[in-house]
């Protein structure tokens, strides 16, 4: 979870930029004061996120009242104090309005992401299974490939799928392993890789809350040290998980929740993964939210 901090580190530093000029002008007659920030007298975005909420209101313990021409309900307590609600309130003005736009959800049901995983496991095990060309060759010899397509046609059918299958058919499995003949193995694992290849980790607008339920549920469902290091290599297993099991869970998520199917589909749901990693970063951080 180091990542993850870091990236929320390097994310408040983005946000940081963003700095308001104090607006000084008195309120305008048709501003409610309450959809003003008590700090900076700007404009609250209109559905405040359930972290910008509890926010506010554990700063609001800490502050004065502080009645201004600006904003009659302001409140005052030191910058260091406030400057983090500041930013979050920017961000959730600015970046909201581009998740709307593009259909990014600002609520999900956490408690159902679960079991949409678990309902995955079919295709994920035989993702983790699949002989892979990218392994020495020697250690999947004794496996029935075609057994195996069997079984996957199967799961793969159920779910409409798409016309490569197995670690073929992963768009994150093919990265890693194109990525490992480009620049050598150690650029991509250990810490050095994980630290280079954090946004590839992420699970789109999922964010780190999505995050931390995809772990735990493929942990659970597939415990690392059960997992067959063979048809994986030169991965180990706790790099797969990271690189292309969550990434291919959350792809799949998205594709439910946006109704995709296909090899189109799939290519859709990319470009959201990716587009909205940094949102769902922001919006369901770790530490956030219930
Ligand atoms: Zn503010």
């Amino acid at each position: 979870m180091k990542a993850i901090q870091v990236s929320s580190f390097c994310h408040a530093l983005t946000v940081h930029t963003l700095i308001y000029p104090f607006a000084s002008v008195s309120i305008s007659p048709h501003v409610d004061p309450k959809t003003l920030c008590p700090y900076c007298d700007t404009p609250l975005p209109s559905t405040p996120s359930p972290l910008l909420l509890k926010i506010l209101a554990a700063l609001k313990k800490k502050s004065q009242r502080d009645p201004r021409p600006s904003n009659p309900l302001g409140l005052r307590a030191p910058l260091a104090t406030f400057i983090a609600a500041c930013q979050r309130h920017r961000f959730e003005s600015q970046i909201l309005p581009e998740a709307e736009r593009k259909g990014w959800p600002k609520a999900i049901e956490w408690n159902r992401v679960g079991a949409r995983i678990m309902k995955m496991k079919g295709m994920l095990q035989a993702l983790i299974e699949d002989p892979s060309d990218n392994t020495s060759g020697t250690e999947s010899k004794g496996k029935d490939p075609d057994d195996w397509e069997v079984v996957y046609a199967s799961n793969k059918a159920k779910r409409g799928g798409s016309q490569k299958r197995g670690k073929a058919g992963s768009i994150f499995w093919t990265e890693i392993m194109e990525e490992v003949r480009q620049k050598g193995l150690r650029a991509v694992s250990g810490v050095r890789g994980q630290f280079a290849n954090f946004e590839k980790a992420q699970p789109g607008y999922y964010g780190e809350i999505g995050s931390v339920i995809i772990h735990q549920t493929l942990y659970n469902m597939f415990p690392l040290d059960e997992m067959d290091p063979a048809p994986i290599l030169p991965l180990t297993a706790n790099e797969f998980v990271q690189r292309v099991l969550v990434p291919e869970v959350a792809l799949h998520l998205i594709m439910e929740d946006k109704k995709l199917s296909g090899d189109v589909g799939v290519k859709k749901a990319l470009k959201i993964l990716r587009d909205s990693s940094a949102y769902g970063v922001a919006m369901f951080p770790e530490d956030g939210g219930e």
